[in-house]
């Protein structure tokens, strides 16, 4: 059964290496940095719409005749160069071209270039704090496949895996509990669309001896982890051979473009980013004229707040999941910072562990949105079961985090070492640091959570075993 393996895991093993003791992406209520080109109060008010309106997009583009914005800016300014020409030429563009550009563009965006995750980069994520955390990750998997039956075999799929950090972790619980998964057949598939970061995941869990373009296949790169389990690597989720698969989405969708909304006197307006004119090197918040596409798409009739952020992508992509599970089987794990439909205006930018002004220097900067989870579940349209959102600081507890502390700190012989122990749970669980403002949301087949035959009311069928996070993982 899974409860004395879930023990055995927890109780495991020494500590690796310490990991950085270096600060989250700072919470906004904590570090309130102006970010002085953004219309309208900072984003960690409670209520940020603009007070001084956006100024309206030209209905036609009129060349401002400034010079090239960013012509003296050197390499870091090959990104605003790019987005000016094209700002020029065709007009302003969505804040969700504007993110997609900024993060994701093959030659000079944020992730492609630079992927800052960790504490020599721009920001700190769990997974890079403290190793208890994508061990009991790799504890919730084990759990979650025992109590489907043991499948013989299934795939672990990370979207968006950084530095490879977290899969490295859930690995290791998969190589302690070996005679459990002995007969079942595990192999790893990370979806990334970064050459850099995908280079720094090979190193973290191949060493490096990866084989680049493999014949045949939809995967770019491959490779035998460390523990010996095979990995392939694909730009596109839709790449991912179809198959019994776990998913994990560990701060993934924050990082998907987002569109923003504004309700004015004459209706909703999408918030578009444009061209300064006054200011040259700059670029600007402005509203469109009129409605746009996707403020008809977007917009629900009911929507009582003024400014709302869309991530359509998000949509399409727990969509597929909810397929996939739905047909193939699996579960999928979601972890980002997020809410439940109720904020507003959370589009934010980190640089050297810092708030940074979103406009300013693209693809040199982390651009991220808190992620809407009452979203997410819509879009998942019942094909699966959702849980959550639950705070971060209730589903480690759950997942035993205070038995797995105690047993490193008592594998622990110097002081310095418990300390920085003490000091990654108080991240990971502070109300104050991760443990509120983070999120765990799950999506599960229907069957894990009611009986199919729920109608037949006999006693004999045993009861489902609940789902660890989201319940006490039991121990005995
Ligand atoms: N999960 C990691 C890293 C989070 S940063 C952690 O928690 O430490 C976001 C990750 O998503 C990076 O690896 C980035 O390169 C990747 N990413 C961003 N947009 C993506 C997209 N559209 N498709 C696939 N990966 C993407």
């Amino acid at each position: 059964m899974v409860l004395p393996l879930a023990r055995r895991a927890l109780l495991a093993g020494r500590r690796r290496l310490p990991r950085p003791a270096a600060a989250p992406r700072p919470d906004r209520r904590l570090s309130p940095l102006s970010l002085a080109r953004v219309a309208g109060p900072p984003c960690w008010a409670p209520s940020p719409l603009p007070s001084a309106p956006l100024p309206t997009a030209p209905a036609a583009r009129l060349c401002s005749g400034a010079g090239d914005p960013a012509e003296a800016a050197g390499e870091d300014g090959a990104m605003l160069r790019h987005l000016a020409r094209k700002l020029r030429a065709s007009g302003p563009v969505t804040v969700a071209e504007y993110m997609r550009e900024a993060l994701t563009n093959p030659g000079q965006g944020y992730y492609t270039r630079r992927g800052g995750v960790g504490e020599s980069g721009d920001f700190i994520t769990s997974p890079e704090i403290s190793q208890v955390f994508g061990e009991l990750i790799g504890i919730w998997y084990i759990s979650e496949w025992m109590a489907m039956g043991k499948p013989n075999t299934f795939q672990l799929v990370e979207l968006g895996p950084g530095r490879g950090t977290l899969t490295e972790d859930i690995l290791r619980v998969f190589k302690q509990l070996a005679s459990v998964l002995s007969k079942c057949d595990v192999s790893v598939h990370l979806v990334e669309v970064s050459p850099k970061l995908s280079e720094i995941q090979a190193v973290t869990l191949t060493g490096g001896k990866v084989q680049p373009n493999p014949e045949d296949e939809l995967a770019y790169m491959k490779g035998i982890s460390k523990t010996g389990i095979p990995i392939s690597w694909y730009r596109d989720i839709q790449d991912v051979p179809p198959g019994y698969s776990f998913y994990l989405a560990h701060e993934f969708f924050d990082a998907l473009p987002i569109h923003k909304f504004q309700r004015t006197e004459k209706g909703w307006r999408e918030v578009l980013v444009d061209i300064d004119p006054q200011v040259p090197d700059q670029l600007r918040f402005v509203l469109s004229p009129s409605r746009t596409p996707a403020t008809q798409h977007f917009i629900q009739p009911e929507e009582t707040r003024d400014h709302v952020e869309v991530c359509p992508e998000a949509g399409v992509i727990v969509q597929r999941l909810a397929s996939r599970i739905e047909k193939d089987g699996g579960a999928a794990l979601v972890a980002d910072y997020g809410h439940d439909g109720t904020k507003t205006d959370t589009f934010r930018g980190f640089r050297n562990h810092r708030l940074h002004d979103v406009l300013s220097a693209p693809g040199t900067a982390d651009l991220t949105a808190d992620v809407d989870f009452s979203y997410l579940r819509k879009m998942v349209q019942g094909k699966t079961a959702t849980l959550g959102p639950i705070k971060q600081r209730e589903f480690l507890k759950n997942m035993g985090i205070d038995l797995r502390l105690q047993v490193l700190l008592q594998n622990s012989g110097d002081t310095a070492t418990r300390e920085q122990l003490l000091h990654s749970y108080d991240m990971l669980m502070n109300p104050e640091k991760m443990g509120d403002c983070f999120n765990f949301f799950a999506l599960l087949p229907h069957h894990r959570l009611v009986h199919p035959d729920k109608k037949d009311k006999s006693e004999s069928k045993s009861p489902l075993p609940p789902v660890a996070g989201f319940n006490e993982l039991l121990l005995k």
